[in-house]
């Protein structure tokens, strides 16, 4: 499936351009293609709106652009190997899909297109009056899904699988059938199966989500089983991300999961990730951490990262736990300050760079004490959180604090950075494959 994705407000802004009662508007996107595999990710660069002046033809059933508005755009897609996308609107209410007319202009453009732009996919772009937005590959009827992202995940086109209404009757009472048809559409990406992650892989499961994609180089070990849910005495020394797939698979035989044992940090590991929806970050380490939050901005994936703290420090004891969406114009993990670059220096290091260096700590390899009850509790306010962002249900905090020693939760505003680096406006937001992800190389 190939999706476009718009960074909030970009896809409202441009509807909202293009909006006229009576005439067709048109514009060009230039986009960023992200492809992999059969799955593409197309990331929404910028939008050229037409103006008076740019139409060569304009009714409220005809639209026709001059060359001198297309071919420098075109132009610019050729150059730097950009997708295009041609978007035009259906100004009047009984015109929901692509009229016989848009098929014939669209089979010479994608024919134009093929030599001119060659490579890369290009797209057709419908806002029709009073229905859903119809997107699909240039000159086929293949769809494209097409998703803004910012603090909640907008889906503008339909989603047409229908959901099991007997299964998850209860569910649509809670949130309605548009969000269980939303969450069903979802390939949603879990960065760790321990402790938050395998509670995080069950309830999403049980929810609705049918594809999978999961990534943790660990195997279950003896100490693991008093948290990581699913695993039995038995499944010792096996990697957690196959008895997670087997935990997601008793509750949804049909699942499609993508079972991946190896290290986030890895570049090519964390590209697997451009092709999900949506990410949960349930590891530990800062090095991870760092990967999964540039990866959410530069990809346009919203993630959600969960963090659990149990600890002392003179009489202080901690018991708590944060859990943070990362998405545009929410801010990153740098903006909130929980990351730390030596720690992630550290962790990237070689075995043979930690003998040598006479500055390493070893901070990241003592065990923290591990509860399942905090996890439960954290993995349970990211999947809200994820609910809201994704089904719609009123719940408006992004950011929140837990506290079990004081029984308190929190709801944090923190104000991001301008100048950031990762969810900055000149950063590598949105940015796709133009820019290496931290990391090993392989
Ligand atoms: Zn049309
Ligand atoms: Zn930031």
């Amino acid at each position: 499936m190939i999706a476009l994705a718009f960074a909030a407000p970009a896809l409202s802004d441009l509807r909202a351009a293009l909006d006229d009662a009576t005439l067709e508007s048109a514009a060009i996107l230039l986009c960023e293609p992200v492809l992999e595999g059969a799955q593409a990710r197309i990331l929404v660069k910028k939008a050229f709106v037409a103006s008076d002046q740019d139409y060569l033809e304009r009714s409220a059933v005809r639209v026709s652009l001059d060359p001198k508005f297309c071919l420098p755009i075109e132009k610019a897609a050729k150059q730097s190997g950009l997708s295009l996308v041609y978007v035009h609107t259906h100004p009047t209410v009984g015109h929901p899909d692509f009229s016989f007319e848009d098929d014939a202009t669209e089979a010479k453009l994608a024919e134009y297109l093929s030599w001119r732009c060659p490579g890369v996919p290009h797209m057709a772009l419908l806002f029709p009056k009073d229905a859903p937005a119809r997107c699909r590959v240039l000159g086929s009827a293949q769809p494209v899904r097409v998703l803004e992202i910012g603090a909640n995940l907008v889906a503008a086109t339909e989603d047409s699988q229908q959901p099991d209404t007997d299964r998850f009757d209860r569910q649509i009472r809670a949130f309605g059938k548009d969000g269980q048809q939303r969450i069903a559409a979802l390939q949603v990406g879990i960065v760790g199966l321990g402790g938050t992650g395998s509670i995080v892989a069950q309830q999403l499961a049980h929810l609705g989500i049918q594809r999978f994609l999961l990534i943790d180089p660990d195997e279950i070990e003896i100490s693991n089983l008093n948290r990581v849910v699913g695993a039995t005495p038995a499944d010792v020394g096996q990697a957690k991300v196959a008895i997670a797939e087997c935990m997601i698979r008793h509750i949804r035989s049909d699942a499609d999961v993508v079972a991946i044992a190896g290290d986030i940090t890895t570049r090519s590991v964390a590209r697997r990730l451009s092709r999900t929806d949506f990410i949960f970050c349930c590891t530990d380490t800062h090095a991870s951490r760092h990967t999964i939050n540039q990866l959410a901005y530069q990809y346009l994936i919203p993630a959600i990262d969960l963090g659990v703290a149990i600890g002392a420090s003179g009489d202080q004891t901690t018991i708590g736990s944060h859990v943070q969406m990362l998405a545009p114009n929410l801010p990153c993990l740098w903006c909130s300050n929980h990351l730390n670059a030596h720690r992630i220096r550290e962790e990237l290091m070689t075995e043979e760079q930690r003998t040598s260096d006479p500055y390493f700590e070893n901070g990241a390899g003592v065990e923290q004490p591990a509860v399942i009850s905090l996890n439960g509790t954290t993995a349970s306010l990211a999947i809200t959180m994820f609910l809201s962002a994704v089904a719609g249900i009123p719940s408006r905090p992004r950011y929140l604090a837990y506290d079990a020693v004081r029984g308190r939760m929190n709801a944090l505003a923190v104000t991001a950075n301008p100048d950031c680096p990762f969810c900055g406006p000149d950063s590598t937001l949105g940015v796709g494959d133009r820019a290496p992800l931290p990391g090993r190389p392989e």
